[in-house]
C-alpha cells in the first residue's frame, strides 16, 4: 500500500481520505472536487501526526499518562490532560514534517499569506468525531513560526479533557486516535455568513441564508442578528429579504486573533446581499445539495465580490418531528437531577455553579450553568453557556423564558441542583425532558452549541394568526425567521432588566432620555424583524424583586409576594414619570412610522385602569383613538369583566396564562414544590378563557394567548376549537403551534362539510 504523505493539498483529497485527513479535510476536498469555489488548501495528514508521535516517543509518554487513569475523577482527568498537552506542544517536530509543512506553506503564496489552521478529527467511526478530537481552530495565522506553532497546537487538542472522556466512555484506545489539521487561506471576509440549502424542518426546496458583516463567526456563534433571505428554489427568486440591525463584527486582530467590534452607523442597517449574490450563494447551494444527496449546512464569506464557499455539513434536523431530547437512547445513563425541561436541546459540559452574579467572570464558553435562579445581570454569561440548569422556577421564570430565546438548552426547578452537581463535573442537560445526566451521553450536542435553531418562512397559511414571543432584542432574527405572523408579546422589562439599573435610577439621576432611547432602540429593533406584521410591546411589568440587584434597586419597596404588588399597570399609573418615558418612546417609534407598533397593558384587573391608562397617554399627545391600544388577561377579574373592558374601547386582548393560572388556582408559578399542581388545563382556567373568547368574538376584538400554554399543541387544539383569533408562542414552539393549528382549522372546517352533507 502506498505510503500517505505528510501533506496532502484539496485537489488530491476525496472523501474516501477521511482517516487521513479527517471529516474537515474530506469534506473541503469534495466541495472543491464539484467545483464549489473553496479557498486553497492543504491538510497535515494524521500520518504525519502519527510520524511526529512515534519519532519523539510521545506514543509511549502518552500511554504511561493516561494509562490506568480514573476519568470520572476530575481532577485527575484535568492534570493528565493538561501534561498530555503539555508534552504534544513542547516536543519538537520532526524536521521531514516541519519541511513539508513549510514548503506547502510557501507554494500557497510566495509571500506570508494568513491561514486559518483547524483541527480535523479522523475517528471516522465515532458516533460523534467532533466529540473524539476537540475543534480548536486558530484563524488569523501569519509566518511559518505562527503556522508550525498552531499545527502542534491543533494536534494537543486532541487530548483535552473532555475528549479523553468521551473516548473513554465509548470503549475507544486514545493510541489509535488520529487527528489531521487543515491550512487554508483565510478568507477575510467582508461579508459571511451561513446557508441551509433547504428548509431545515420541512425539506421543502427553500434555501435560507442568513448574512452579516465580518468573518462569518460572528452569525454562528450567535453574536450578531443577521440579515436573512430566502431563496425558493422552485421559482428561483428571492421570496424574503429581511434586514437586521446588525451591531456588532468580527474582524481580524493583529497577526494571531480575532475581535468582536461594533459596526459603523453606516452599515448597521445596510443590506449585506445584493440580490445576485443571493442566488449565486442558493445556486452553490443547490450544487452541493445535488452533489451530497441531502440538504446542506453551508458556510460562505466574499471578499471584493468573490464568494467562497467554507464549509458544507448535512442539516441534521429535517424530518425530526420530534423535539431534540435523546428519549430512549439513554437508558444505561445514570440520571443526576430531574426538573422541568424549559428550553429544548440537549449539551454537554463542565458544571460551573455560581452563587452570585458577581461570580459569572467563572463561565466559560460552552460550560454548564448551574444556578439558584438566574437574573437579568446573569444574562452575558447565560449567552456563552452550553446548557442551564437551576434549583428553582418553572416553564415561565426568567431562566426559562431567556433560554428559549437565546436557543440554549435549559432544565429549571430541580430544587438541590446547586448542592448535587460540583464543579467542573462533566454532566449532559437534555432541556426537553428536563434531565441532567452523568458524564457525556450519547447524542447530545458538543459543548457550546446552542438546540438547532428553527428558521424557516411560514410552510402553511393558517386562519388563526400563529404569532411569536420576544423579550430580548437580539432573539428578533430567530423570531422572525420561524415565519411568524407578528410578535404577540415583546416583553420590554427583559429590556430594562439588560440595562442594569432601574427606571427609577434614571429617573432620578435625571438620564430620562438616556432610558426613552435604550427602550426606543430594543423595540426599533423587533419591530424592524417584523415590518407590516403587528408587534405588540408590552409596557412594564418586572416585580420588584427582579429589580433589587440593580442599580436603583435599593430604592425598590420589599414586599412579601412580589408576584402580588406593585408592577404592572398599577405601578405605571402610580408612577406617572416611569410610564410617560415609555409612552415618549411608543410615541418616537409611531412619529417614525412603525404604525405596526400596538400596546398591551399588563396585569390590569379593572377597566378603570385601561381608561387611565389611555387617558394619561392622550394628554401626552398621542393619538389614542387611532393606535391599538389592548389589555392582558391574567387576572380572573379582568376576565369575568371582558365586556366591560370591550365597552371601554380595548382593540385587543391576550390571556396571560402564566398568571391566569397561578390567580385562577392559587399556585405560585415559580414555586417547585406545587409545579405539578399547575394546571393550564384546569376547568376553571378553561372557563375564564372561554367566555372571554366568546365576548371578544361578539365585539369583533382580536383575542389572543401570549402565556406559555399557547406553545402547547395540545393547548393550540382547544384554543383554536374555542374560537381563538391567534396564538402567541415561544420561537422553538411555532412550528409544531402552527402544524397544530392548520390540522385543526382543517378538522373544523371538514367536520362542517360533512355535517352539511349528512343533513
Ligand atoms: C403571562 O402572565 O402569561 C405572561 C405572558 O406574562 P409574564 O410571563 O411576563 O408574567
Ligand atoms: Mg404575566
Amino acid at each position: 500500500m502506498k505510503e500517505v504523505p505528510n501533506i496532502l493539498w484539496l485537489e488530491e483529497i476525496r472523501k474516501e481520505d477521511i482517516s487521513s485527513v479527517g471529516g474537515k479535510g474530506a469534506s473541503l476536498g469534495e466541495m472543491a472536487s464539484i467545483g464549489l469555489p473553496v479557498p486553497p488548501a492543504f491538510v497535515v495528514t494524521a500520518q504525519a501526526f502519527r510520524r511526529f508521535l512515534v519519532e519523539t516517543g510521545l506514543d509511549q509518554k502518552i500511554f504511561k499518562v493516561s494509562d490506568n487513569l480514573d476519568v470520572e475523577d476530575n481532577a485527575a482527568l484535568e492534570k493528565a490532560a493538561d501534561t498530555i498537552k503539555a508534552l504534544v506542544i513542547k516536543s519538537k517536530m520532526p524536521s521531514a514534517i516541519k519541511d513539508d509543512i513549510k514548503a506547502s506553506y510557501k507554494k500557497m503564496s510566495q509571500k506570508d499569506l494568513i491561514v486559518a489552521v483547524r483541527s480535523s478529527a479522523t475517528a471516522e467511526d465515532l458516533p460523534d468525531a467532533s466529540f473524539a478530537g476537540q475543534q480548536d481552530t486558530y484563524l488569523n495565522i501569519k509566518g511559518e513560526a505562527a503556522l508550525l506553532t498552531s499545527v502542534q497546537n491543533c494536534w494537543a487538542s486532541l487530548y483535552g479533557a473532555r475528549a479523553i472522556y468521551y473516548r473513554a466512555k465509548q470503549g475507544f484506545e486514545d493510541s489509535t486516535v488520529n487527528i489531521a489539521v487543515v491550512v487554508q487561506q483565510l478568507v477575510h471576509s467582508e461579508k459571511a455568513g451561513v446557508m441551509f440549502t433547504s428548509h431545515p424542518i420541512s425539506g421543502e426546496p427553500i434555501t435560507i441564508i442568513e448574512g452579516s458583516w465580518g468573518l462569518g463567526e460572528a452569525v454562528v456563534s450567535g453574536s450578531v442578528s443577521p440579515d436573512h433571505y430566502v431563496f425558493d428554489q422552485r421559482t428561483e427568486s428571492i421570496a424574503e429579504t429581511t434586514i437586521a440591525n446588525k451591531k456588532v463584527e468580527i474582524v481580524p486582530d493583529g497577526s494571531h486573533g480575532t475581535k468582536l467590534v461594533a459596526v459603523d452607523a453606516a452599515r448597521q442597517d445596510a443590506q449585506v446581499l445584493a440580490d445576485a449574490e443571493v442566488a449565486k450563494l442558493a445556486m452553490y447551494g443547490k450544487i452541493a445539495e445535488n452533489h451530497y444527496g441531502v440538504p446542506q449546512d453551508v458556510e460562505w464569506g466574499i471578499v471584493a465580490g468573490t464568494i467562497y464557499i467554507l464549509q458544507s455539513r448535512p442539516i441534521t434536523t429535517i424530518g425530526k418531528k420530534e423535539a431534540t431530547g435523546m428519549s430512549g437512547q439513554n437508558k444505561d445513563a445514570k440520571i443526576l437531577l430531574k426538573g422541568q425541561g424549559a428550553a429544548p436541546g440537549t449539551a454537554t459540559g463542565k458544571v460551573v455553579i455560581i452563587r452570585d452574579a458577581k461570580d459569572t467572570g467563572a463561565v466559560k464558553e460552552g460550560d454548564i450553568l448551574v444556578t439558584r435562579m438566574t437574573n437579568p445581570d446573569m444574562v452575558p454569561a447565560m449567552r456563552k453557556v452550553a446548557a442551564i440548569v437551576t434549583d428553582e422556577g418553572g416553564m415561565t421564570c426568567h431562566a426559562a423564558i431567556v433560554s428559549r430565546e437565546l436557543g440554549t438548552p435549559a432544565v429549571v426547578g430541580t430544587k438541590t441542583g446547586t448542592q448535587q452537581l460540583k464543579n467542573g463535573q462533566l454532566v449532559t442537560v437534555d432541556g426537553e425532558l428536563g434531565l441532567v445526566y452523568e458524564g457525556a451521553v450519547g447524542g447530545a450536542a458538543k459543548a457550546g452549541s446552542a438546540a438547532p435553531v428553527v428558521v424557516g418562512s411560514a410552510p402553511v397559511i393558517t386562519a388563526t394568526s400563529v404569532k411569536v414571543n420576544v423579550s430580548i432584542p437580539e432573539a428578533a432574527a430567530r423570531a422572525a425567521a420561524t415565519g411568524a405572523d407578528g410578535v404577540g408579546l415583546l416583553r420590554i422589562e427583559h429590556l430594562i432588566l439588560g440595562l442594569n439599573k432601574t427606571p427609577g435610577w434614571y429617573i432620578s439621576n435625571h438620564k430620562e432620555e438616556e432610558f426613552v432611547k435604550e427602550l426606543y432602540d430594543g423595540i426599533k429593533i423587533v419591530l424592524d424583524a417584523f415590518p407590516g406584521k403587528t408587534v405588540w410591546v408590552r409596557t412594564l411589568d418586572a416585580p420588584t424583586d427582579e429589580f433589587r440587584n440593580m442599580a436603583g434597586g435599593e430604592n425598590e419597596p420589599l414586599e412579601h409576594n412580589p408576584m402580588l404588588g406593585w408592577r404592572g399597570i398599577r405601578r405605571d399609573l402610580q408612577s406617572p414619570d416611569q410610564f410617560r418615558l415609555q409612552v415618549e418612546a411608543f410615541k418616537r417609534l409611531w412619529k417614525a412610522g412603525y404604525e405596526h407598533l400596538g400596546v398591551m397593558f399588563p396585569m390590569v384587573s379593572h377597566p378603570d385602569q385601561f381608561i387611565k391608562a389611555k387617558e394619561m397617554m392622550r394628554d401626552w399627545g398621542v393619538d389614542v383613538e387611532n393606535v391599538e391600544l389592548g389589555i392582558m388577561i391574567e387576572i380572573p377579574a379582568s376576565a369575568i369583566m371582558i365586556e366591560d373592558f370591550l365597552q371601554a374601547g380595548i382593540k385587543f386582548a391576550s390571556f396571560g396564562t402564566n398568571d391566569l393560572i397561578q390567580y385562577t388556582i392559587a399556585i405560585d408559578r415559580n414555586n417547585e414544590n406545587v409545579a405539578d399542581m399547575y394546571n393550564p388545563q384546569h376547568p376553571a382556567v378553561l372557563t375564564l378563557i372561554h367566555n372571554s373568547i366568546q365576548k371578544c368574538r361578539e365585539y369583533g376584538v382580536e383575542c389572543s394567548i401570549c402565556g406559555q400554554a399557547g406553545s402547547d399543541p395540545k393547548m393550540a387544539v382547544w384554543l383554536v376549537e374555542h374560537g381563538i383569533s391567534s396564538i402567541s408562542a415561544n420561537i422553538d414552539a411555532i412550528a409544531k403551534i402552527r402544524e397544530a393549528v392548520a390540522r385543526t382549522e382543517k378538522r373544523i372546517i371538514l367536520e362542517a362539510a360533512r355535517n352539511r352533507d349528512a343533513e
